[in-house]
């Protein structure tokens, strides 16, 4: 079994996963920028080791000091958490060749996955249904027109190494399509340092609906529902619920079956997520992330189960702690991202925090690094907090909700709590009446 896990990652995920580490027994080697000596995951963690100054490249990306991190301290095992270098298939490879356990999926699924035309194309295989669109990569106009007047337009041009909701533009008819081509590929080019991009039909008012899902490694395989990550803002997910206020049962099982099946015959090992677009009763894949996401903890409150756990035992070459008859569904829960913003302008707002003071009671999780007095550095993602709550079903969930964001105390910077608490008195979000686009219309709405 792993006795000592090094960290590499910073904030909540750290954290999130030292504390899974010290409920195992398992002893954490926090790694760190100078900027992050005082982050809260770091005092508690059992050793740590400053890999490097505040940029991420020199830091939480700089995989020499990392390896070199592990090795002093004897760390055995590896967690890259989600970001930096978690789907890195080079990163994995290294780790595994220094004979140091990797908790993610094998190096080679990380890859396939990655690039997003490979991915749709082994997706499409393992018999996932998938968003029209071209056969591949498009590398000339005349190919993209082609594609783009069969499937008909509005078409969507993505990157085949995007991520984040970069390098994507929407195509809304013929006369735009080279110039928007290019636009994508030059941005890729500098975001990815890949200019790849292939064609989407780009739907009107999808819901983005995922599918968590847990492989051993060695054929076998579970689903645990999906999570409705409809809710965004400029493609980056804002709140998000299990189960999804719009799926049935029917779908549940019938999509979660297709997706655990096709993970079972990859041989897939650990967490990960397959991203659909739903539509008119209809699912379309568009990638799958193979690692832990953000929003994992809303499967965990409806079906008790410790995904980083889980991580670990798998990476450990121990079997999956559930079969698919043992997965059950029970209650609803709400993830609210908080992040040091401000609620309106989304200007960042990183500093000193004041007052600090979580929200508790029944059934209501929050994982952060903040503290009062900490000072949140500004060279990272500026989400700070996630609030989750449980509830027997949605409503119940909600009403909690709009309690624990009460009691939420986060002085001395701006943070997006105001806007969680708006949207949970808006009836359309009540009713769970919302696609993809809403939160933005529902924003500009605001102002
Ligand atoms: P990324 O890896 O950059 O997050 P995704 O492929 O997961 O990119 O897409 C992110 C978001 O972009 C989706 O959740 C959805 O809001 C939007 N999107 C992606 N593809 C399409 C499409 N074909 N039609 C409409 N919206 C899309």
């Amino acid at each position: 079994m792993i006795k000592k896990v090094l960290i590499a990652n910073r904030g909540e995920i750290a954290l999130r996963i030292h504390r899974a580490c010290h409920e195992m027994g398992i002893k954490t080697v926090a790694v760190h920028s100078t900027a992050d000596a005082q982050a809260k995951h770091v005092l508690l963690a059992d050793e740590t080791v400053c890999i490097g100054p505040p940029s991420a490249t020199d830091s939480y990306l700089n995989i020499p000091n990392i390896i070199s991190a592990a090795e002093i301290s004897g760390a055995d095992a590896i967690h890259p958490g989600y970001g930096f270098l978690s789907e890195n298939e080079k990163f994995a490879k290294i780790v595994e060749d220094h004979d140091i356990i990797w908790i993610g999926p094998k190096p080679e699924h990380i890859r396939i996955m990655g690039d997003k035309v490979e991915a749709k194309r082994s997706a499409g295989k393992l018999g996932l249904p998938l968003v029209p669109g071209s056969d591949g990569a498009v590398k000339e106009i005349s190919e993209a027109k082609k594609v783009a007047d069969e499937i008909g337009y509005p078409v969507i041009v993505k990157a085949a190494s995007g991520g984040g909701g970069r390098g994507m533009k929407v195509v809304p008819d013929a006369s735009q399509l080279e110039s928007l081509i290019k636009q994508a590929g030059s941005e890729a080019k500098s975001a990815f340092g890949d200019d790849t991009v292939y064609l989407e039909k780009f739907l009107g008012n999808p819901r983005h609906i995922e599918f968590q899902i847990f492989g051993d490694g060695k054929g076998k395989a579970v689903h645990l529902g999906e999570r409705d990550c409809s809710l965004q803002r400029r493609h980056q997910k804002v709140l998000e619920e299990a189960p999804s206020p719009v799926i049935t049962e029917e779908e549940r099982t019938r999509m979660g079956d297709i997706c655990a099946n096709a993970m079972a015959d990859m041989g897939y090992r650990g967490a990960g997520t397959i991203e659909f677009l739903y539509e008119d009763g209809g699912f379309y894949f568009i990638e799958m992330n193979t690692r832990l996401q953000v929003e994992h903890p809303v499967t965990e409150m409806i079906t008790g189960l410790d995904l980083v756990r889980e991580q670990i035992l798998v990476a450990a070459g121990q079997p999956l702690s559930v079969t698919q008859d043992e997965v059950t569904f029970t209650g609803h829960a709400i993830e609210c991202r908080i992040n040091a913003e401000h609620h309106k302008t989304f200007a960042p707002s990183p500093g000193k925090v004041i007052n600090y003071h979580a929200a508790g009671g029944m059934h209501v999780r929050v994982d952060s690094g903040l503290y009062s007095g900490y000072s949140i550095p500004p060279y990272y993602d500026s989400m700070v907090a996630k609030l989750i709550v449980y509830g027997k079903n949605r409503k119940k969930c909600i009403m909690r909700l709009r309690r624990a964001l009460e009691e939420m105390v986060i002085e001395g910077v701006d943070t997006t709590l105001p806007l969680h608490q708006a949207l949970l008195d808006d009836p359309e979000f009540l009713e769970g009446d919302y696609t993809i686009k809403w939160l933005e219309e529902w924003l500009a709405r605001d102002q």
